[in-house]
């Protein structure tokens, strides 16, 4: 495995080596060979599990943790970092694009402030799954390569086997990365990140000298409208958008609290510490705007005339709303399969969504009830059926084919993704994981075979809970 230093020569407080520690008895537990192929990583499983739990280092490698910050709940941490993450280096896939390697719970770093920087197996297969899961769902996210258990326990309430990820990404450069820099006051290494960051994910932009800034911005916000309107579509909940969890390259990062709604209701939030609803499913695409602000913030040490700089950043960042507004209201057309845009579609929209919260419907079964309905005789709840009637009047032949694109048939429903940590919990290993990874490789397949894969939990989720996965 060919594996190239990455980010440390922008800044000396961006990557700081550190080596991960060796673990008990590593042994791989799941290994996603379809990923590996990209690479052609091919070696016995022995050696991958040693390797993707940081017990074996190759003399050539250099791992490092990265530093950033991040805004927690809307609070600024001014030096979080990798405090249980080892980038080992970037790997060139098949077409020759560089993908981070990094290691999840492979033991403390210089940033872990008195955590351990072990991983419990739960939230690694969690992390796992989920990952696998939205990128069949077409959700551009971060990857798992392998998920290693280490033979150790790590101490949380109760005591869980110990696991290590393996995650891939396009890039780890997030929100809080400009926000470290910028706070460091190393404004070279600010300008050297965002040059870096153009340059990998964004190479069309054009504009040179302060103009690149704003047109940095303009890219980073448009790929996160993108990826909100995405999670959107298919009732994702990632519940912790904090800036330290935002990539630039717009990719999904950070599975801990994230949740899938079942019943459809804007205010939906599972996790266990956001008492107000900040990262609620309705709210996402505001706290990404807020984000984005935090990011424009954080360019402005980079431009001649601060007070020049915040005028024109400002514009951008308040672009987001109508933007956002646009691309949504496309993927509701797409959801309903409306042949163009007219007038009353909007009211069409909220008027299935009132129902919907009305009657505590399905998000995902009553969409894809509406796909298969015009297709074959399909059950639709009944408080639908007037709705319905208007509906099908803006329905045309190619409907079918634009709806069964964006409307999954299956999702990574909490209850499951529960029932399969609890086994591996319990027993070390799952009997369900390899039908459900099956199912969910095509989600936008209605198969009648694996309907009770498309079930919501029968007794509700009004009790479901999720945590930061430590
Ligand atoms: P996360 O919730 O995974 O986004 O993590 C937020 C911050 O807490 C990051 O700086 C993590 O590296 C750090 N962190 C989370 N869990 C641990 C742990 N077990 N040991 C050390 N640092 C951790
Ligand atoms: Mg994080």
């Amino acid at each position: 495995m060919e594996l190239q230093t990455r980010y440390t020569d922008i800044s000396e407080l961006l990557a700081i080596k550190d080596m991960p520690s060796a673990v008990a008895k590593p042994q791989l537990l799941l290994f996603n060979d379809k990923l590996a192929d990209n690479f052609e990583i091919k070696h016995d499983s022995e050696y991958l599990a040693k390797l993707l739990s940081g017990s074996t280092i190759d003399k050539d490698v250099a791992p490092v943790a990265l530093g950033y910050s991040g805004h927690q709940f809307g609070h600024f941490s001014p030096r979080l970092g990798d405090g249980r993450a080892h980038l080992l280096g970037a790997i060139a896939d098949n077409n020759g694009t560089l993908w981070d390697l990094q290691l999840k719970g492979a033991g403390a770093t210089v940033f872990s402030r008195g955590g351990d920087g072990r991983c419990a197996i739960g939230p690694a297969v969690r992390e796992y799954i989920m990952s696998e899961a939205l990128h069949a769902l077409g959700i551009a996210t971060t990857r798992c390569l392998a998920v290693v258990t280490t033979g150790e326990t790590v101490y949380r309430q109760p005591p869980r086997p110990g696991a290590v990820v393996t995650r891939f990404a396009k890039s780890h450069i997030r929100v809080g990365s400009f926000q470290y820099l910028a706070t460091q006051g190393d404004i070279e290494g600010l300008e050297k990140l965002v040059d870096y960051a153009i340059n990998c994910h964004f190479p069309d932009i054009s504009g040179t000298g302060e103009q690149r800034y704003i047109e940095f911005l303009t890219a980073v916000l448009d790929k996160q409208i993108e990826l909100v309107i995405s999670w959107m579509r298919i009732g994702f909940i990632h519940g912790v958008m904090n800036t330290d969890n935002t990539l630039i390259s717009g990719e999904t990062i950070d599975y801990g609290p994230c949740a899938m709604m079942n019943q459809f209701d804007l205010d939906t939030v599972f996790s266990s510490i956001d008492h107000q609803g900040r990262y609620a499913f309705g709210n996402q695409p505001n706290i990404a705007n807020w984000n984005i602000a935090r990011l424009a913030e954080s360019l402005i040490p980079l431009f001649t005339d601060q007070d020049a700089a915040v005028e024109q950043l400002s514009p951008v960042v308040n672009g987001f709303a109508a933007k956002f507004n646009d691309a949504f209201n496309t993927m509701w057309q797409q959801k309903l399969g409306l042949a163009g845009q007219q007038e009353g579609d909007n009211a069409l929209v909220s008027e299935l969504l009132g129902l919907m919260k009305q009657h505590q419907l399905d998000y995902t079964n009553t969409f894809n009830a509406l796909t298969e309905s015009l297709v074959k005789d399909f059950v639709i709840d009944s408080n639908l059926k007037e709705w319905v009637s208007k509906w099908r009047l803006r329905t045309s032949a190619e409907s079918y084919s634009t709806m069964r694109a964006v409307n999954p048939a299956v999702i990574p429903r909490n209850h499951n993704i529960e029932m399969i940590l609890a086994e591996y919990e319990k027993a070390g290993s799952s009997l369900s994981i390899n039908e459900f990874l099956k199912v969910i490789q095509k989600p936008y397949e209605y198969e009648e075979e694996f309907a009770a894969w498309y079930q919501p939990p029968k007794e509700g989720d009004c009790n479901y809970q999720t945590f930061c996965g430590t």
